[in-house]
């Protein structure tokens, strides 16, 4: 499982940085992102297994739906 946040999308309210403070956190723009992306360009993160309810509650609580979740 990998995920992005769509920048286009978040507002940067920080909920999923709350709830998968793991792998979101908000960047320089104020808007959320993967810490690691394993895809440079696409910003993309692979999930370990571990963390993935986690991010799995995160894109459910993201007011906007900008985390998309890549199975
Ligand atoms: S929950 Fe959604 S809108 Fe809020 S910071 Fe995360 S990606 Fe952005």
């Amino acid at each position: 499982m990998k995920a992005r946040v769509k920048k286009d999308t978040c507002i940067g309210c920080g909920a999923c940085t709350t709830i998968a403070d793991q792998i979101f956190q908000i960047g320089d723009d104020g808007l959320a992102e993967v810490m690691n992306p394993t895809e440079k360009d696409e910003k993309i993160q692979e999930i370990p297994k571990e963390d993935q309810e986690n991010v799995m509650d995160a894109a459910e609580s993201c007011p906007t739906g900008a985390i998309e979740v890549i199975e």
